[in-house]
């Protein structure tokens, strides 16, 4: 099969959908791989890299796309893109269209086939092509809010361990979910006393026995919301209601019963948010002061771990990339009942009931 693998174009998104090494998976199994010029160069794989591997690599973007019988992606299609599609070809990437009709017309328009990685689902009831980047924003969570405790940045100056004679800072996480469970681990790996709350037993009860009282677990109330907020040096929002926005825990009331300095660090912002006064900042100013409050909400924070992010999110797609080349979409997507929920549109109709309810089409 004619693999093409677009450099991405929207704006600092600097991950790329196939790495070398999954260049030399498909070029091994006898498919062609296009990779346009430079497309590597924001994640550290140079084109020389993917011609190693075997890659072609295309600097005229039109033959690029032109030739390609499946298309790799990162992020959802620009407008540029998606007049570049046509209905022989099948697309593989994010595309999140419940809340963009305008793509969702444009990839009906095309006739193309859309193959979202963030439907596809596991054994498990999880989204495995999501997972890796909420793995992503948790980490970042801590590191990020910890950069933010700082007195330079607005912080109250905690340093999360602590040190010999000094109590540690508290980290409380909102949501023990991929997100939540990670931060969690990385506040707790640099010693700061960490509690999560979820409304979920179930979750609360696999994350107790997971670290036998090395992290909190508490039942998400209203009145364990109330004490969060007094206590902690920071609160990480990691909550996630499927199909909705997140409701607001932390109240802009509840900011002055925090210590001055305090930070919220709102993973959740990418579904509005879960305190009342986050909005999304961008990396290049990722935080902003409330009532002395210091606030980061970046809504696309895998982006500025670029080379990471694109090792953990190419090797969750590659086998379903694997799967896409050698049987061709439709017996992939046939053979697999984890995979075939990953189809958005097809032929230009949409395939996925979520989409076609938040637009009212037929599905
Ligand atoms: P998840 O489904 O794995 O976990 C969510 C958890 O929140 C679940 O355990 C659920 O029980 C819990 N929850 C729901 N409502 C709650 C409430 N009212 N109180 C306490 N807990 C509650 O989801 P995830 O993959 O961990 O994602 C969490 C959030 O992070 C999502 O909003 C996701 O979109 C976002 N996210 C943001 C970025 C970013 O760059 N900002 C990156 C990845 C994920």
């Amino acid at each position: 099969m004619k693999i093409a693998v677009p450099k991405e174009i929207k704006n600092h998104e600097y991950r790329v959908a196939l790495t070398p090494t999954g260049a030399r998976e498909l070029v091994g199994r006898g498919h062609s791989v296009s990779v346009q010029a430079t497309a590597g160069e924001g994640a550290g794989f140079s084109d020389s890299d993917y011609e190693v591997a075997g890659a072609q690599v295309e600097a005229n973007v039109d033959a690029l796309w032109k030739s390609a019988e499946l298309i790799l992606k990162v992020k959802e299609p620009q407008a540029e893109e998606v007049a570049r599609l046509t209905a022989n070809q099948t697309l593989f990437t994010y595309l999140h269209l419940a809340a963009e009709e305008k793509l969702t017309q444009g990839l009906m328009a095309s006739g193309a086939t859309c193959i979202a990685y963030e439907t596809i689902t596991d054994a498990k009831g999880g989204l495995p092509l999501l997972a890796p980047m909420s793995t992503v924003a948790g980490r970042m969570a801590v590191q990020a809010g910890a950069h933010s405790l700082e007195k330079a940045q607005g912080g109250s100056g905690v340093l999360l361990p602590g040190v010999p004679g000094v109590a540690p800072g508290k980290v409380t996480v909102i949501g023990g979910g991929v997100v939540g469970e990670n931060a969690a681990r990385m506040a707790l790996g640099l010693g700061a006393e960490v509690t999560i709350l979820d409304k979920s037993i179930a979750r609360l009860e696999v994350l107790d026995d997971r670290y036998q009282g090395r992290i909190k677990t508490v039942y998400s109330t209203a009145d364990a919301l109330d004490q969060a907020a007094k206590e902690s040096d920071m609160i990480v929002g990691a909550i996630l209601i499927p199909g909705a926005a997140a409701p607001k825990l932390i109240t802009r009331a509840m900011l002055a019963d925090m210590k001055p300095g305090s930070v919220l660090v709102d993973v959740a912002i990418d579904q509005g948010g879960c305190f009342e006064t986050s909005k999304p900042t961008t990396h290049a100013e990722p935080t902003y002061i409330v009532d002395g409050i210091v606030h980061y909400c970046v809504a696309n924070m895998p982006g500025a771990v670029a080379r990471t992010s694109t090792l953990g999110l190419t090797n969750a797609t590659l086998p379903f990339v694997l799967a896409l080349a050698d049987k061709g979409w439709q017996q992939a997507l046939k053979d697999d009942p984890h995979f075939l929920p990953g189809l958005n549109v097809h032929n230009g109709q949409v395939t996925y009931q979520a989409v076609a309810d938040a637009f009212g089409l037929e599905s």
